[in-house]
């Protein structure tokens, strides 16, 4: 028992200086948990240096229920040295608390009343019992009273009931009772003083009596006035009595289903720790009756330790050569990637053991994070895991409910490697940068201390109360936006960014692997369907518009779909070969078409570029202006930043005003609206301030802005352009778009390295340091 542990290490500062938590009505006793409502303001300042401390205090009863102050005289001598297990704030100040009862104890010495009571104690020894003959007989007789009080109405719960009737050892057995019987504090303090177990007994004893005269005399008045005993009562004596025929005829509950459980706890690999608390849940698990409720939570709990892979590895053979050959088979282009990904599991080799940052990678949907995890699981031969945190707000979710909880079960890490049954897959936790905190808990410092190699060794999941070690297990997370993983995580994580492919890029992919993959998926072939590269080009450019290649396989495999009915429904022994003027049949009208290119140059229309989730965009940002009176309107869902670089832009061209020939009273009489459309997806980000300027430039100079220049940049109050991030996505977007020339702050100038050579070639970059260069290059006369 954790207590019993505890006592033997109370050390001798927690004996010297000690907080008090006076009793009003109640006396606590060792070995059982009870709780309090702690109101007082000295008590609730003892908790507080409690559980800054080592969550212990020291409980004694007093004399009188004295609500208000107490002084020294109003206790007993003798309290109870508690942990405090659980605390929960009360919605009128007061605090609700469950404390485990350790020792008994004596106050030897007040050391202070303020700030709240303190002492110092002396531990009163549980005296060494001999189990005499009278003894058996005192208990024997104190056992059949107690009976004999439920039997009349007193209420005891069904477990505890329970437990007091298996119980062997008499001093444990006498405070149970005490705990659960009707006994006034005077009556608790004495059996809790006493200093052998006669005296105890004999006060117990006492109590009981008084108790039974009592009991009987309602009894009588209950039966006087006809009503019956209680239903539950009388079920409970039926199942005591149930308990010892069966005993008697010697089937107790499976006897063999235990020793069952006791071979599998055996074999299970458990680590000595797991092994001992295991075979103490069995040891409660035998002594239940068969009908116990608990029975079965205890059965559930012992499977789950039995079933988790204590040390079930599979073989790990980190083969650089043979790494490359899978990544390089699954995956086209990615070499970047690739190259990060392979420099990671050499440091693994070489290290021996997982270490260091834990990778993350990073990009728009579809562009193949997934798909290179299960990747590196196969060249490394381990199982592969994958579980989404979107959404996850309960650190329950990733570390389980405590099983005092109805329906308890482990947290999801645990539970991913149990259904991998090997202690160190690859573990994918999708989406870190979607998990929310708030009152249920921080799921992030959960994550924190299962991904962390420092301290994973040792993981513990609230449900199976034993520590789990996560050391062989290799994570990887990913995430669309690195800007909303929590700090704490963030800086753990080594970043691999995948960001995006381009056209070309997609049509290899496609050919190559999702083709392929899809005619297998639907029972195909290439001889039954052909999908001509003109139709696949098709696809690309007019039925998908995204940074990665999911909608793409989406399409491919509606179109397999298809045929794979036709072929079905008509026993058709026709082979199917589909090129890019079929397309519009098997996927209906074409979903994107017109390009920018074909857009005409509008009064305060401008081509912004972005970075959202889904990668790389372009937004055509819209401002109009109106009679009003100087209000800037912003709408289209945008994050608190864009809507403060929407201002600055406001309040630069009011500065410029004069230069740009407008009339500067414009935020006098007018209103300015800003518009991002696709309201339905969240902006953030300074980025679009050159954008945004622009529009209300054209729009307040009435000149068209032309709409085949694509623009990136933060500005300054005074109109200089700053870096911005994302300028591959930003430029392969635009290049997707039929966008011709794109403006970028000249500190982004390093960043077009990454750009593939065939699309900077059908581009032109024009570099800026300040708002007057782009407003004179894209503003028509
Ligand atoms: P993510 O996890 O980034 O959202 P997935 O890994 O699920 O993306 O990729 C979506 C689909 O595209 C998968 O079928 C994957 O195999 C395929 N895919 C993505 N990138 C590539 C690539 N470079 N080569 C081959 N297939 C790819």
């Amino acid at each position: 028992m954790d207590s019993e542990n505890f006592k033997g290490t109370i050390d001798s500062q927690i004996k010297k200086d000690i907080a008090v938590i006076p009793l009003i009505d109640v006396v606590v006793f060792p070995h059982v948990a009870i709780t309090l409502i702690i109101k007082r303001e000295k008590s609730l300042r003892a908790l507080d240096y409690a559980m800054q401390h080592n969550r212990i205090i020291f409980c004694v009863s007093q004399k009188e229920d004295k609500k208000g102050e107490v002084s020294r005289d109003d206790l007993y001598q003798v309290g109870v040295l508690a942990k405090v297990r659980e605390t929960a704030k009360q919605s009128d100040g007061s605090v609700k608390i469950v404390v485990e009862g350790i020792a008994r104890a004596k106050i030897e010495q007040f050391l202070r009343d303020d700030p709240f009571l303190k002492v110092k104690i002396d531990l009163l020894a549980e005296p060494l019992l001999k189990k005499t003959e009278k003894l058996q007989a005192i208990t024997y007789s104190l056992i059949n009273q107690f009976k004999e009080c439920i039997a009349l109405g007193a209420i005891v719960p069904f477990d505890v009931l329970l437990v007091i009737l298996n119980i062997t050892d008499p001093w444990e057995l006498a405070d149970l009772m005490t705990i659960n019987l009707d006994f006034s504090v005077l009556e608790k303090q004495a059996i809790l003083e006493a200093t052998n177990i006669e005296e105890k007994l004999q006060k117990l004893s006492e109590a009981i009596s008084r108790q039974l005269n009592v009991l009987k005399m309602a009894h009588k008045i209950q039966n006087e006035t006809g009503k019956e005993l209680g239903k539950m009562e009388k079920e409970m004596f039926l199942r005591e009595q149930l308990k010892t025929i069966e005993k008697e005829l010697g089937v107790i509950g499976g006897m063999s289903e235990v020793e069952e459980l006791r071979n599998k706890i055996e074999k299970a690999g458990m680590p000595e720790e797991v092994r001992e608390k295991a075979l103490k849940e069995l040891g409660r698990l035998e002594k239940m009756p068969s009908f116990s409720p608990e029975i079965s939570y205890i059965r559930t709990y012992l499977d789950c330790l039995i079933s988790l892979p204590w040390e079930v590895k599979s073989q790990d053979k980190v083969d650089i050569k043979k790494a490359k050959n899978i990544l390089d088979e699954d995956h086209y282009g990615l070499e970047k990637v690739k190259e990060r990904v392979l420099e990671y599991l050499a440091v693994q080799k070489l290290v021996g053991k997982i270490k260091g940052p834990i990778l993350c990678f990073a990009g728009p949907p579809g562009t193949g994070k997934t798909s290179i995890g299960k990747s590196i699981a196969k060249s490394l031969g381990r199982k592969f895991f994958r579980m989404s945190l979107g959404g996850i707000h309960d650190e329950a979710e990733i570390r389980g409910h405590r099983r005092t909880y109805v329906g308890a079960m482990p947290g999801r890490i645990i539970e991913g490697i149990n259904s991998v049954k090997t202690k160190n897959p690859v573990f994918m936790l999708d989406e870190i940068d979607k998990i929310g905190a708030d009152f249920r808990g921080d799921p992030s410092s959960a994550l924190l201390e299962a991904l962390d190699p420092e301290q994973n060794n040792a993981f513990s999941d609230h449900y199976l109360e034993v520590p789990f070690d996560l050391s062989d297990t290799m994570f990887i997370t990913t995430a669309n936006n690195l800007d909303t993983i929590p700090p704490a995580l963030r800086d753990r994580m080594e970043v691999i960014e995948f960001s995006g492919y381009i056209e070309e890029e997609k049509f290899k992919i496609a050919k190559n692997f999702l083709v392929s993959k899809q005619l297998k998926e639907h029972g195909l072939d290439s001889k039954k369907l052909f999908i001509e590269e003109s139709a696949i080009r098709k696809i690309i450019r007019e039925y998908t518009r995204e940074a990665g290649v999911r909608e793409l396989e989406r399409n491919i495999a509606a179109i397999c779909r298809k045929v794979a009915r036709k072929i079905a429904e008509n026993n058709d022994k026709e082979n199917y070969k589909i090129n890019a003027s079929d397309i519009s049949k098997y996927l209906g009208p074409e979903k994107y078409h017109a390009t920018i290119a074909e857009k005409k140059n509008e009064v305060g229309v401008v081509t912004g570029l972005a970075w959202t989730e889904v990668g790389g965009e372009i937004l055509l940002i819209e401002a109009t202006k109106m009679p009003g009176k100087g209000q800037l309107i912003l709408t289209g869902h945008l994050g608190k930043v864009m809507q403060e670089s929407a201002k600055a832009a406001y309040t630069y061209v009011r500065s410029r005003a004069k230069a740009l020939g407008v009339s500067d009273k414009f935020y006098k009489d007018s209103d300015i609206h800003i518009h991002v459309p696709a309201g339905a997806t969240p902006k953030d980000g300074p980025s679009a301030g050159v954008a945004i300027t622009t529009a209300i430039a054209s729009v307040l100079t009435d000149k068209p802005v032309k709409i085949n220049i694509g623009m990136t940049g933060e500005i300054t109050l005074r109109g200089r352009v700053l870096e911005i991030g994302g300028v591959k996505g930003k430029v392969l977007a635009a290049h997707r778009a039929g966008v011709k020339t794109i403006i970028l702050p000249k500190d982004n100038k390093k960043d077009l390295e990454e750009i593939p050579k065939n699309i900077r070639k059908d581009l032109k970059f024009i570099f800026v340091e300040k708002m007057d260069e782009v407003l004179k290059e894209v503003l028509t006369k």
